[in-house]
């Protein structure tokens, strides 16, 4: 039986069993995708006997996304790039591979919901958390020569931007209303409107009619963000595409399957989240 797991500290409130176990049984696979609570201070040594414990590979979360790509002997260039791993995989012959399928969810789930989003105006992302740079990483590959960025902390901003040369440019928290004028596609990539935090505030009064206008956030499935952006006539994406979508990847290496995402499968985990 091919096994794969979680890896987090805390790992219980990870979303990725219910993703991977819907896949295995929906392919009648002989299989199994587990949850692995890993403290800090023994996440190099739970890396290093992945195999030794039968795994095939694994998802990682929270904290410890750049100790496994720091583990890897193979890392691909978008894990590097991002600086962190979330899918592992152990080769035939035993070498650990990494690599960070986020900005794949992100970008995937973006092209599906609005394939004609307007490249010709630049991205407005927000935030400065682990999914940022991915996202960044993303929209790059994806051809934007000019993405602004804006962070409550304007410091972790700029950090991220330097990865990023001149194809990121940081504005002030306050600014973000303005630069909404000539913007192509809006990015709430912070916690704001998550359940049980404040709603992210934002005049959309200068948002073009044909932005697009996407929430990482998954729950609640329409943020206060994407509600207002929808009553005014923009496209809206939601969060939980990426978060499916990031799964397809280490699926597909542990199990030997490529899964799709489909309605089923979002009504199946939006039920789990409790999101609808
Ligand atoms: P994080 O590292 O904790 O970052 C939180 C971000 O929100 C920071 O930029 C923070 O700004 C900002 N923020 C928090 N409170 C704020 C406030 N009151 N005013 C202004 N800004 C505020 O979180 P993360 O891991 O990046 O995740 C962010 C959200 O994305 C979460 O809801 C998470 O569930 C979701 N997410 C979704 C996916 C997906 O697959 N859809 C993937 C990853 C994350 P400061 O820097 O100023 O603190």
């Amino acid at each position: 039986m091919k096994r794969a797991c979680v890896i987090g500290w805390p790992v219980a409130h990870s979303r990725s069993p219910v993703i991977h176990r819907y896949w295995l049984k929906l392919h009648g696979l002989d299989g199994a995708y587990e949850m692995e609570a890993v403290r800090p201070e023994e996440i190099d040594g739970f890396l290093r006997s992945l195999g030794k414990r039968g795994y095939a590979g694994a998802n990682v979360t929270l904290p410890h996304k750049e100790a496994a790509l720091a583990a890897a002997e193979q890392p691909d260039e978008a894990a590097t790039t991002i600086g962190a791993a979330n899918t592992l995989w152990l080769d035939a012959k035993g070498l650990l591979h990494a690599s960070n399928t986020d900005a794949y969810g992100f970008m995937t789930h973006l092209a599906a919901e609005a394939p004609d989003w307007n490249k010709s105006k630049r991205p407005v992302v927000l935030g400065a958390g682990g999914a940022v740079r991915a996202i960044l990483h993303g929209l790059v590959e994806d051809g934007a020569s000019k993405i602004l960025l804006a962070n409550r902390t304007e410091g972790r901003a700029k950090a991220l931007a330097e990865g990023f040369g001149a194809q990121v440019s940081v504005i002030p928290w306050e600014d973000r209303n303005r630069a909404l004028a000539g913007c192509g596609l809006l990015v709430n990539a912070t916690s704001l409107g998550m359940t049980g935090k404040p709603p992210l505030e934002i005049d959309l009064a200068a948002l073009p009619a044909d932005t697009t206008v996407a929430d990482i956030v998954y729950s609640p499935l329409e943020t206060p963000l994407l509600a207002a952006a929808k009553a005014r006539g923009n496209r809206t994406v939601d969060g939980l595409g990426m978060l499916l979508h990031q799964a397809v990847p280490g699926f597909e290496r542990w199990f030997g399957v490529r899964p799709t995402v489909t309605p089923e499968l979002r009504a199946h985990v939006a039920a789990h989240l409790g999101a609808l």
